[in-house]
């Protein structure tokens, strides 16, 4: 069988070690006699490998110990209104939230507050196509803002954050890091909140990660449902409800190996060369092209277009004879887009280079 490198956005590509893994210990975790799927969350095995996970993700980003690490469910989109459901009860009513406006993802974000306060959009793209990240002498910030809103890492786009922004006064910072969490080191300390769906670089679909500062629980508004309260989940130790526990052990299965590959600053210097290496092929020549501003191009997900659009077809046949799968761009973009999250190792990129080097006839 042709070897096969995945690069879908999301549910997306898992390191290989991890998958062998788990499916070694399928039937019998540890001589516990069960899978992980079957264990009570509230028994010894599932609670240590809980903590487990949770104690290398605080290792892996540094996460101060005023922070509490959530495992949710609801995904992104979820987290599009349980984040303000959590926030708006800090703040003197009615509340403003602040958001720029990067791409597809945020834009989301903005729709779904707009049900729960009035939204300023504190910067927007200057044309219709989401290629750069406004920059930030050019945000109207909402003085008193319940929070500001942003996504650092746009999926369908594949615009990425290259600074960290500033805040006024005591507003809380958000990012959506759905798509770039543990690709690059973070400072936690900036942000109130940070929030992931799992199923890029943590694991499988079904869990999502908050992390939040201590300060910023507890304002639940009394419409938000007790298991997306984030003070009673974390109190709960994210056991208030059942929390995704499969998901939970791989998650916790991708850490360890991250760990061993060195942690999230080896992980980064890896992403840094892969996406190098990439974009250098897409820029050689006019062949193909990716319009993000290079200061903003995302290391995780490369959108990129054919000159010749009508050899789309033909383009992506070849991948897929080649093994190179999932490179159709999103329908609200066209073209093309390689994630290449953390977990796509180095020779999938260079058989995509090769096959685009191969393609343009060079
Ligand atoms: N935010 C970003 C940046 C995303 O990439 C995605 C999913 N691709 C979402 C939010 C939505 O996540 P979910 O489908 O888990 O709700």
């Amino acid at each position: 069988m042709t070897h096969i490198y995945n690069f879908s956005a999301g549910p997306a590509v898992l390191p290989q070690e991890v998958l062998k893994q788990a499916a070694a210990e399928m039937l019998d975790w540890h001589g516990s006699g069960m899978s992980v799927m079957e264990m009570s969350h509230r028994g010894p095995e599932f609670i240590s490998i809980y903590r487990q996970a949770v104690a290398d993700l605080r290792e892996l980003l540094a996460i101060p110990a005023n922070y509490q690490v959530l495992f949710l469910q609801g995904g992104g989109l979820g987290e599009n209104a349980i984040v303000p459901m959590n926030l708006l009860g800090r703040c003197a009513q009615p509340a403003t939230i602040d958001f720029v406006l990067s791409g597809s993802w945020s834009g989301k974000s903005i729709k779904e507050a707009a049900r729960y306060a009035s939204v300023n959009v504190a910067a927007r793209p200057a044309g219709d196509a989401f290629t750069s990240v406004p920059p930030q002498e050019s945000w109207q910030l909402t003085p008193g803002a319940a929070y500001l809103h942003i996504c650092t890492n746009e999926t369908i786009d594949g615009v990425e954050y290259n600074f960290v922004p500033t805040v006024q006064g005591d507003t809380p910072l958000v990012a959506d890091m759905s798509s770039h969490i543990l690709s690059r080191q973070i400072d936690v300390s900036k942000y109130g909140v940070i929030f992931a769906g799992a199923q890029k670089n943590i694991g499988p679909a079904g869990l999502t990660l908050v992390i939040v500062r201590d300060d910023l629980l507890g304002h639940a508004l009394p419409i938000c449902p007790s298991a997306f309260d984030w003070k009673i989940v974390a109190d709960n130790e994210s056991m208030y409800n059942t929390p995704p526990t499969y998901a939970i052990y791989i998650a916790g299965l991708v850490f360890a190996h991250l760990k061993r590959q060195g942690g999230v600053a080896a992980m980064e210097q890896r992403n840094i060369d892969k996406a190098r290496l990439l974009y250098a092929a897409l820029d050689f020549d006019d062949f193909y092209a990716n319009r993000v501003a290079p200061e903003n191009r995302s290391r995780m997900n490369v959108p990129f277009f054919l000159r010749d659009e009508s050899l789309n077809e033909t383009f992506l046949a070849g991948a897929k004879a080649r093994g190179l799968l999932q490179l159709k761009g999103h329908k609200s973009v066209g073209g093309m887009r390689a994630s290449i999250y953390n977990a796509m190792p180095t020779e999938g990129v260079q058989a995509l280079v090769d096959y685009l080097n191969e393609f343009a006839g060079r």
